[in-house]
C-alpha cells in the first residue's frame, strides 16, 4: 500500500469521525428542541396552531399522540405500568376511536411508545438540512457520518423507547439480543434514567440521544428521592 493511499484512508476516517461527532451534536440538539416545542408543546402553542389547522395539523397530531396519550393517558400509575387495568385501556380506545385514522395509528404504535406513521417526520425533517450543509464542508465520508448520527433520534424512539418503560431486568430479558446488550451499557442506562426524569418533570430531560439537554440547560439531575423511586421501579440507578 503506498503512502498516498494510507494518507487518503486516514483522511476518509477523519471525515467520517468528524461527521459522526457533528451529526451527533446536531441530532441531540434538534431532538431536545423538537421534543420540547412540538411533542410537549405548551397549551398556548397548541391554541395558536389550532387557528390554522390545515397548516399545523401535523404538529397538533404529534403533540396529541406524545403529550396527551403517552404522557397523560398512559403510565398514570407509574413509569413502568402503561395501563392500571383493562378498563383504563378501553377508555383510551374509545377516545382514540373518535379520532379516526390517527387514532388507529396511535393504537398501532402501542399508544405512542414507538415511532409511528408520519410521526417520524417531526424528528427526521428538521435534521435533513444538516446533510447538504455538511456535504458542502466535508467529503462523502463526512456526510455518511452525519447521516448515521442523524438517524439516531428516530431509531432510539422506535427501538429503544419501549424498553425504557420497563424495569431494567425485564427490558434486558425481553429485548432482542443486540438491544439487550445495548440496554446494559452505561450510555443506555443513563438514557433510561434521563427518560424517567422527563416523565417525572416534563419540562426537562427531553433527550434519548444524550447531550443536547445539557447544552441547552434543560437537564435536571435526579435527586435522592428520584433515585429511590427509580430503584423502587426496578430501573438501574448506577
Ligand atoms: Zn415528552
Ligand atoms: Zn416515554
Amino acid at each position: 500500500m503506498s503512502l498516498n493511499m494510507i494518507n487518503f484512508s486516514f483522511m476518509q476516517l477523519g471525515h467520517l469521525l468528524l461527521g459522526l461527532v457533528v451529526g451527533y451534536v446536531v441530532a441531540s440538539l434538534i431532538e431536545s428542541i423538537m421534543h420540547q416545542y412540538v411533542s410537549d408543546a405548551p397549551n398556548k402553542s397548541v391554541k395558536r396552531w389550532e387557528r390554522f389547522p390545515v397548516l399545523f395539523n401535523y404538529l397538533i397530531r404529534t403533540r396529541y399522540s406524545h403529550h396527551v396519550v403517552h404522557h397523560r393517558r398512559t403510565f398514570k400509575q407509574d413509569y413502568v405500568t402503561q395501563f392500571r387495568d383493562e378498563a383504563e385501556r378501553l377508555a383510551l380506545d374509545a377516545e382514540l376511536a373518535e379520532r379516526g385514522a390517527h387514532g388507529k395509528i396511535i393504537q398501532r404504535s402501542q399508544y405512542a411508545v414507538r415511532l409511528h406513521g408520519s410521526g417520524a417526520l417531526v424528528f427526521v425533517a428538521p435534521l435533513l438540512p444538516a446533510i447538504p450543509a455538511t456535504a458542502w464542508l466535508l467529503s462523502g465520508w463526512g456526510v455518511l457520518g452525519v447521516c448515521i448520527a442523524l438517524a439516531l433520534p428516530p431509531l432510539f424512539s422506535h427501538f429503544i423507547h419501549p424498553y425504557l418503560h420497563m424495569p431494567h431486568q425485564r427490558a434486558v430479558s425481553e429485548a432482542p439480543p443486540i438491544t439487550a446488550w445495548l440496554l446494559k451499557t452505561w450510555y443506555f442506562r443513563a438514557m433510561a434514567r434521563n427518560h424517567y426524569m422527563h416523565h417525572r418533570y416534563v419540562a426537562s430531560n427531553f433527550n434519548l440521544v444524550l447531550g443536547g439537554d445539557l447544552l441547552r440547560g434543560a437537564w435536571r439531575k435526579p435527586s435522592e428521592k428520584d433515585l429511590m423511586e427509580m430503584q423502587r421501579l426496578g430501573l438501574s440507578i448506577d
